[in-house]
Parts: C-alpha cells; sequence; structure tokens
C-alpha cells in the first residue's frame, strides 16, 4: 500500500514537470489603463463597471470561471470522500483497533488520546493523497496558479501535517479529557475550549506558524512603506512597520492580510502586490486590511465562532447519542469517552460545516464588503481598487449569479467589488479630481520599481 503511494508520488512528480503551465492571460494591474466609461464627467456607475470587467479577455475570463466552479464541486467531492472513509473506519472496527494499539503502547489516557490522533491523521492523510495532491498541486498547477516544484509543496504538506499533528492532538486530548470529566456538560466546556485554541492559534499564527511556510521581512521600500505607514496614521493604527511576505514562492496570486492580536498584529503584504501593482492599486488593498482592524474584525470573527462552535457541539451532543444508540456495539465503541468515537465526530462536523458552508461564507463575505468600503474612503482610489479586483479575478469568479455568490463566495465578486469602487467615484467625482487623494499623493513620486 505504501509503495503503491511512493509509486504515485514519484510519477505525479514526473509528469507535473512535463506539464506546461498556461501563459498568463490576466492582466497585471500596472498594465490596466482605466476605461473612457469610468472617466466620464456624469459616471454611470453599471456602465463603468461593465467596461472594467470586459477588459479581461473572454478566454482569461472562462478558465477563471471554470477553476472557480470546480471549487464547488470539490467541496462535494471532499465531503462525500471523507465520509466513505469515516464510514469504512467505524465498520471494519478499523478504528476500535487503533484504540487498542494505542491502549497497548501507554496505560496513560491522554497520552493514548494523543497517540490515536497521530494513527487516525496519518492513515487519513495517506489515504487522501491522491486527491489532495490533485486539489492542491496538479489543479492549481493546470491552471498556472502554481510556481511551487512537486517537492517543495510536497515538503511544504509534510510540515502542516507537523504543525496539525501538534496542535490537532493538544486539541483532541483536550476535549475528550473534558468528555471523560464532565460527562454532562461537556458541550459547553469543549465550545469553550475551542475557543480558547482559536484565539491561541490567532495569536501565535503570524510569530510561530507562518514563518514555517514563508518568509517575513519588513517592507524597506520607503516610496510604498511612507504611504501606508501614513494611511495608518490617518485611521486611527500606531503601526510601525509594514511586513512583506515572499508569496511568490507559491503563486503569482495577488494578496495582503492583517493577523494576530493583542500585540502580534501585523499588516502584511505580499511580494506579487509589490511586484504587480503601483500605489494606485497598493493603498486601496492596505486600507482594505486597515478597515479589517479598524472594524475590529478580528474580535467580532470570534464572537460569531464563539456562537457556532455552541451551535455545532449541541448538535454533536444530540447526534453522538443518537448514532451510538444504534451502531456504537457494531462499531465497538465503548461510549462518547472512547477515542474510537473520533471518525464519527469528524464524519458529523463535515456534515455540519457542509451544510454551514452558505452562512460562514456569507458572514466572511460581509466582513469582506465593509473592508472595502473602508479601503476605498480611506484611500480615495477607486480605479486602482476596480484594478486590483480585475487581478483577482484569476482564482476568483468575476461575474456569478446573485445565489452563486451567497453560497460559494467568501469575498465578494469582481462585479461586486467594482460596482462599490464605481458608486463611491460617482459620488465623489468633484473632490476626486480637485484635491490630491490619500493614496496619490505620494505618487508624485516615481511609482515603485518591480522588486526581484
Ligand atoms: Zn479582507
Amino acid at each position: 500500500m505504501r509503495r503503491l503511494f511512493l509509486l504515485l508520488i514519484v510519477l505525479l512528480a514526473a509528469s507535473s514537470a512535463a506539464f506546461s503551465q498556461t501563459t498568463k492571460a490576466f492582466p497585471s494591474a500596472a498594465d490596466i489603463s482605466t476605461p473612457p466609461a469610468a472617466q466620464t464627467r456624469h459616471l454611470d456607475v453599471k456602465a463603468a463597471v461593465d467596461a472594467y470587467l470586459a477588459l479581461v479577455p473572454a478566454e482569461a475570463r472562462a478558465r477563471s470561471n471554470t477553476y472557480f466552479e470546480g471549487g464547488y464541486w470539490l467541496i462535494l467531492w471532499d465531503f462525500l470522500f471523507g465520509a466513505v472513509v469515516a464510514l469504512a473506519l467505524l465498520n471494519t472496527t478499523f478504528s476500535a483497533h487503533m484504540r487498542d494499539l494505542a491502549e497497548r503502547i501507554t496505560r496513560f489516557r491522554f497520552l493514548q488520546t494523543f497517540f490515536y490522533w497521530i494513527e487516525y491523521l496519518l492513515l487519513i492523510s495517506l489515504v487522501g493523497l491522491p486527491l489532495t495532491i490533485y486539489e492542491g498541486f496538479f489543479r492549481e498547477r493546470q491552471y498556472g496558479l502554481m510556481n511551487q516544484s512537486f517537492g517543495d509543496w510536497f515538503s511544504q504538506q509534510m510540515i502542516g501535517l507537523v504543525v496539525g499533528a501538534i496542535l490537532g492532538g493538544l486539541l483532541v486530548t483536550a476535549l475528550f479529557g473534558i468528555v471523560r470529566r464532565l460527562p454532562r456538560t461537556w458541550w459547553i466546556w469543549g465550545s469553550a475550549v475551542s475557543v480558547v485554541f482559536l484565539v491561541i492559534s490567532i495569536l501565535i499564527g503570524p510569530v510561530f506558524i507562518s514563518p514555517l511556510f514563508n518568509k517575513y521581512t519588513k517592507l524597506k521600500d520607503e516610496r510604498v512603506r511612507q504611504p501606508i505607514l501614513a494611511l495608518a496614521r490617518a485611521n486611527g493604527i500606531p503601526a510601525t512597520d509594514v511586513w512583506e511576505v515572499d508569496a511568490s514562492r507559491q503563486s503569482n496570486r495577488v494578496s495582503a492580510n492583517v493577523s494576530g492580536f493583542l500585540g502580534t498584529e501585523r499588516i502584511t503584504l505580499n511580494d506579487n502586490l509589490l511586484r504587480r501593482c503601483s500605489l494606485e492599486e497598493i493603498a486601496p488593498v492596505m486600507g482594505h486590511e486597515m478597515g479589517h482592524y479598524v472594524l475590529n474584525h478580528i474580535f467580532k470573527d470570534i464572537l460569531f465562532f464563539t456562537l457556532e462552535a455552541l451551535l455545532f457541539f449541541g448538535f454533536l451532543r444530540w447526534s453522538l447519542e443518537w448514532t451510538l444508540a444504534r451502531w456504537g456495539a457494531k462499531w465497538q465503541i465503548r461510549g462518547i469517552g472512547d477515542t474510537a468515537v473520533l471518525p464519527l465526530v469528524m464524519l458529523l462536523a463535515s456534515v455540519f460545516g457542509f451544510v454551514m458552508t452558505p452562512v460562514n461564507n456569507s458572514w466572511t463575505r460581509a466582513q469582506e464588503y465593509e473592508a472595502d468600503l473602508f479601503g476605498i474612503n480611506a484611500s480615495r482610489q477607486p480605479d486602482g481598487e476596480a484594478k486590483v479586483d480585475l487581478m483577482l479575478g484569476e482564482y476568483r469568479k468575476l461575474d456569478p449569479s446573485p445565489l452563486e455568490e451567497i453560497i460559494f463566495f467568501d469575498h465578494p465578486s469582481g462585479r461586486t467589488r467594482i460596482t462599490a469602487a464605481m458608486r463611491y467615484k460617482a459620488e465623489h467625482m468633484d473632490d476626486l479630481q480637485n484635491a490630491p487623494s490619500a493614496g496619490s499623493a505620494p505618487a508624485a513620486q516615481p511609482a515603485p520599481q518591480p522588486t526581484p
């Protein structure tokens, strides 16, 4: 079995080297000029948005749509695959055997749980490897979104596995400890512990986890750094540094993010953004990230997660009792405190997550839209915003139906974002033309040169 997988990896690695990367027909923002329909004195918002969207070549648009819509199906296939594996582990009593093995290794209960978790994680990762390789490497490469060699990608997957083994192991051990000690109220305490884990991971993420995958450096280019810090100060953010991440290691995707809290906050922009955009586009992107910070999105996310965790653990308590009463004996599971129940818990979690997909996406998308509005207002660069939104169409469908956007989009679509930008522009035509804006003021200096 293992040799079969090794052979598969070698074959995939060999064929991926021969796989030609599709040419990038998507324009970089620096090459996009504002369409005439977005420059008229009395701006027609819809006409301006349509003119922007028409700048993307039909072939590039079609490819981006196919890529993104394929992601809808992957949600379903991943769910079904996970369900089949979980049911197989339970029905063959393989899960019970893994528990027995963990109990033979050590007599300490918490270590037994941890060992079971390691067995489970390794097994799941191995069985799911072909799917992971297709989704994470092949498919990305097929659409020209992957810069990594197979070896580099695979070694990063291994780092992810180790992180998952440690953090996941700690969480699972803590949760089973709670279930065994508090058989009645475990679902409430389980929610609380999950929230604590979330908070800890947000806290340590930017400092300990992210640097395992990418290099973070302080941005040195003063022509970009100074305007960003000015924008931050103007919006009440006491930032003294901007961080740059070498995201080009993985892909050409343009991105930025704000991470951490309680002292580990940082605003990070990626090197693709620096390379492919000018200050006109960087300013609204950074304004967007500052919006997340000023609007306290991290705290709101934690609150949302807390409510959802309570809902999930409530569902888990009910559905575990129901399922174990029927099939627990057949699966040789002793009760909810038995680690052999884990595949069932994961199955129920994936059912919950599958059903909640539109809710979670809509929560995130609403925050992203707020951040967009903040970014446009702060930077006063509606055209820069529109150009970056077009570039994001490389990996996100630009013009979906409204229902599609509600169900599948965790960020607003290109049309929604450009509409917000053009609406702002239409309402600010006079002041945008008469006064230099926050983002464009320093652009009197030459635009930043591409960084290697
Ligand atoms: Zn965002």
